[in-house]
């Protein structure tokens, strides 16, 4: 495949693109570079890890929301700031409840928000009542649910022991003012904007977003705003790599649709270089008119490899483009980073959304300044048996269903990488080991969620 995009290229460009080819030869990818599943992942973590942010932003809080936390997020005061009663009931000292049932004076009403000097003291034989989140009263060591007491006429009669500490959260016991509730590096989820929220943080600094350059390929294919002819195909990759680049706390970066042919193709690559990460897709496979690697390698890119033994994706192509002087035609600062890093992602689309989560999305976080993450797969019972061929890790677009504890899993039926309707009925992805030919209904089997 190599060898006659090599020939093509070079019988049909002028003189000094012949002599860009003859440096590029030296630089084509070994075809050895084709690596199993668990070896790629670890090499894309290895170089994902080496990786930082291009800067830093202050942003209101809820603009930060899905954004990376770029300062660690210290408690400003103790959490709680008082011992607060986790029920409604009565504050009492567990030591009165040694004979049961126990009848104890009511010396009045504790409400949450009550100001301290309004607060009594407990004595031996007495209780308060306490609403939620209400602060404990000097005295009282527990808090007796209202569930399990009666009362009247200023007495209060409790049916069930406490021990010391029962349903108050002591101060300081969930964090102690000036501690690190989050680090750098921390996505914002709703969890971590309720923090920063708890806090009185306003406005968070925030990594910049990376900026993803997404440029699809092939003759083919044709923006969305062009009517196909028969045989031509609507650009979708570059729609879904956007959406998965956002989702993953990304700026997509979006190029026009590169023809089959060197020139234009070179052109776009370098401008995609300029981004913090080049996603292309499609034009890696072994077509005659895949020159994607050939292209790239005239960039001296590094090959960090070139296939994966996994279907969807097996061409995937991962490596980088050193930016040091000389190399690249690009005014870049001193601070910019060593390389700029790319994936060749096929083009059937589903191949290119799976690869993209599978190997992409964690070099795009560690862009977006997050540690990377290791990747986990769930467990779920097969609903029916599946039949395939050895060889490959399989990915394959699957439905979760049930109820409760009983979540089963099936295949969703599929024709091929190029069915993105069967992709997008799907919720998740069946694994199945490349030693398995036959895995029977009722086994558990590993799911990677979407
Ligand atoms: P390739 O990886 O270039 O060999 O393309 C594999 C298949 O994916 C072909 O059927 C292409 O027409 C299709 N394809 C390539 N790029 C796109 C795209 N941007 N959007 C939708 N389909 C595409
Ligand atoms: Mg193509």
């Amino acid at each position: 495949m190599l060898n006659a995009n090599r020939d093509r290229v070079t019988s049909g460009d002028n003189t000094s693109a012949a002599c860009r080819i003859i440096s590029c030869m030296a630089a084509m990818p070994e075809p050895s570079l084709i690596l199993s599943f668990e070896d790629a992942r670890h090499l894309v973590e290895t170089h994902a890890a080496h990786l930082r942010p291009r800067g830093k932003e202050l942003v209101e809080l809820l603009e930060g929301a899905g954004q990376v936390l770029a300062e660690p997020l210290l408690a400003d005061r103790n959490f709680p700031p008082f011992p607060r009663s986790m029920r409604d009931g009565y504050a009492v000292r567990a030591a009165d409840l040694s004979r049961l049932p126990a009848s104890l004076e009511v010396i009045g009403e504790i409400k949450a928000g009550a100001r301290s000097e309004d607060i009594p003291t407990l004595q031996p034989g007495q209780a308060a009542a306490i609403m939620t989140g209400a602060p404990a009263p000097p005295g009282a060591d527990a808090v007796v649910m209202v569930e399990y007491t009666s009362g009247s006429a200023g007495r209060v009669q409790i049916m069930k022991p406490v021990a010391a500490g029962d349903n108050i959260a002591a101060v300081a016991s969930e964090a102690k003012r000036g501690e690190r509730l989050l680090s750098p590096g921390a996505r914002l989820d709703f969890t971590a904007i309720a923090l920063a929220a708890s806090v009185g943080r306003s406005r968070l600094l925030v990594y910049s977003k990376p900026k993803v350059a997404v440029l699809s390929t092939g003759d083919e294919v044709v923006d969305i705003d062009v009517l196909p002819t028969a045989t031509q195909t609507r650009n979708s990759n570059t729609y879904s790599l956007a959406a998965q680049v956002q989702a993953a706390g990304g700026e997509p970066v979006l190029l026009p649709i590169a023809p089959d042919e060197p020139g234009r193709l070179r052109e776009l690559i370098a401008d995609g270089l300029e981004s913090d990460l080049l996603l292309l897709a499609g034009g890696v496979s072994m077509g005659k008119y895949d020159l994607i690697e050939q292209v790239l390698a005239e960039f001296q890119a590094e090959f960090l490899f070139t296939g994966v033994q996994i279907q969807p994706g097996k061409p995937i192509v991962f490596g980088r483009v050193s930016c040091g002087p000389g190399r690249l035609a690009r005014d870049l600062p001193e601070s910019s980073p060593a390389h700029a890093y790319f994936f060749g992602l096929p083009g059937n689309p589903v191949s290119t959304m799976v690869t993209f989560e599978l190997f992409a999305r964690p070099v795009l976080e560690a862009l977006a300044g997050m540690p990377v993450r290791k990747l986990t797969f769930l467990k779920a019972r097969l609903k029916s048996e599946i039949k395939t061929k050895t060889g490959l890790k399989r990915f394959l677009p699957a439905m979760l269903s049930g109820e409760f504890e009983e979540t089963e899993v099936e295949l969703a039926a599929w024709q091929g990488s190029g069915d993105i309707a069967s992709m997008a009925r799907a919720n998740c992805y069946v694994v199945i080991p490349p030693d398995r030919e036959r895995i029977p209904a009722g086994e558990w089997v590993p799911v990677l969620m979407r």
